[in-house]
C-alpha cells in the first residue's frame, strides 16, 4: 500500500481511478484507488503500490458513503484556492490547513480518501497554470463535482432501509459519466471505474443490488447494515449467525435454570401456606397462626437472599432446594403445638 501525501509536489502524469466490483455472488465488494496504470496491472492480480485496495463485504461502501461528512469540505478547498494566488509563506499555510482537513476527513473512509486525492491533484495542476483567477475557477468547479453527492444519500439510505422503493438523488449529465472495464484477458469480472464524480458509481452500485433482487437490511446481533436476498434475513454473516444462536441458547439454558429454583420455591411455599390455611380452618389460637406467619415472612426473607445467590453463581439449586427442606420443620413444630 502507498500513502497519499497531501503536500506541494508535481501533479501524477497519470490520472487517478477508483475500481469498484459489486459481487452480489459471494456478497462482496472490492475497491482498487491508484493511478490507472496501477489499478490495471492490480486487476490483473500483480502486486501494486496503491492507495487502497480492499475487499469488505456488500454493502460497505454504500454505507461510508452515506456517511461521509459534508462538512470540512468547502473549507479545504477555499484554502487550496487561496493557496493558488497566495506567495510562498501563506501558500504554505494554506496548504497545510488544507491538508489537515482532508486527512480528519480521510480516515477510514474509501470515498472521503478518493475525493480528497482527486481535489489534490486538480490543486497540483492548477498551480502550474499562468491565469490565477481561471486556475481557481476551475478548482473550486471540479472540487463540487466531488463533494456535491456527500450528505445527499442519507434519506435514500433511510427509505432503502425500510423496503421502500429507492428514489435516485438527480443528477446533471457532467455528474453522470462512468466507465466499465468489461471482463478481458487474466480479468474474469466486471468493474465500474470512475476518475470524477462518484454519484454514478453509487448509481451503478445501486443498481447491480437491485438487478440481483437484495434488499437492505440491518443485523439484529451486530447492527450492521447488509444486502439480503429476502425481507427475513436479519444477520449478516456467519459470525453473526453462530453469536446470535449462542445467545438464545444462554437465554434459554438461564431461564430453565431459573424456573427450576422458582418452581422449587412455589412449591416450598406452598407447603408453608397449606400448614398456615390449615391452622386458620381448626380455630387455632390468633397468637399461634401470628407466630407462624412471621415464621413464614422469616422464611421468604431468607429466601430473597439466597436467590441472589444463585443468581449470581454463588449457590447451585440443588443447594437451595436442600436449605428450603431443612427449614420444613419450622412450620412443622409450630403447627404440631
Ligand atoms: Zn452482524
Amino acid at each position: 500500500m502507498a500513502e497519499y501525501r497531501f503536500e506541494h509536489k508535481e501533479p501524477l502524469t497519470q490520472r487517478v481511478v477508483l475500481a469498484l466490483r459489486v459481487n452480489t455472488k459471494q456478497l462482496k465488494e472490492q475497491l482498487w484507488l491508484g493511478t490507472e496504470y496501477e489499478v490495471e496491472a492490480a486487476l490483473r492480480g500483480l502486486d501494486k503500490p496503491l492507495y487502497l485496495s480492499q475487499t469488505r463485504p456488500l454493502g460497505a461502501f454504500w454505507c461510508e458513503f452515506g456517511k461521509t461528512s459534508a462538512d470540512g469540505w468547502t473549507e479545504a478547498v477555499w484554502a487550496l484556492c487561496g493557496a493558488l494566488s497566495a506567495r510562498r509563506a501563506e501558500r504554505e499555510a494554506q496548504e497545510q490547513k488544507a491538508a489537515e482537513l482532508l486527512s480528519q476527513l480521510t480516515v477510514g473512509n474509501s470515498a472521503a480518501l478518493y475525493a480528497a486525492i482527486q481535489i489534490w491533484e486538480m490543486y497540483l495542476r492548477c498551480c502550474r497554470g499562468r491565469d490565477k483567477h481561471k486556475a481557481e475557477t476551475a478548482l473550486r468547479d471540479h472540487a463540487q463535482l466531488l463533494i456535491l453527492p456527500f450528505g445527499e444519500y442519507t434519506p435514500e439510505m433511510v427509505n432503502w432501509k425500510r423496503g421502500q422503493p429507492v428514489t435516485p438523488v438527480w443528477n446533471h449529465r457532467e455528474d453522470a459519466k462512468l466507465e466499465i472495464w468489461y471482463p478481458h484477458g487474466r480479468v474474469p469480472f466486471e468493474c465500474a471505474v470512475v476518475s470524477g464524480s462518484l454519484r454514478p458509481t453509487l448509481i451503478y452500485y445501486r443498481q447491480r443490488i437491485l438487478d440481483a433482487g437484495m434488499v437492505m437490511r440491518t443485523c439484529s446481533q451486530c447492527g450492521r447494515v447488509f444486502f439480503a436476498p429476502d425481507a427475513r434475513s436479519n444477520l449478516c454473516s456467519e459470525r453473526c449467525r453462530k453469536a446470535s444462536k449462542k445467545a438464545a441458547k444462554k437465554s434459554f439454558d438461564s431461564k430453565s435454570r431459573e424456573e427450576e429454583y422458582e418452581q422449587a420455591y412455589k412449591r416450598e411455599y406452598m407447603f408453608w401456606y397449606n400448614r398456615i390455611k390449615k391452622l386458620e380452618k381448626n380455630h387455632a389460637s390468633q397468637e399461634q397462626i401470628q407466630r407462624a406467619k412471621t415464621a413464614l415472612r422469616q422464611f421468604r426473607k431468607e429466601v430473597v437472599g439466597r436467590k441472589k445467590q444463585i443468581q449470581n453463581g454463588d449457590l447451585s439449586t440443588t443447594q437451595f432446594i436442600n436449605w428450603m427442606i431443612g427449614q420444613e420443620p419450622i412450620i412443622q413444630e409450630i403447627c404440631d403445638e
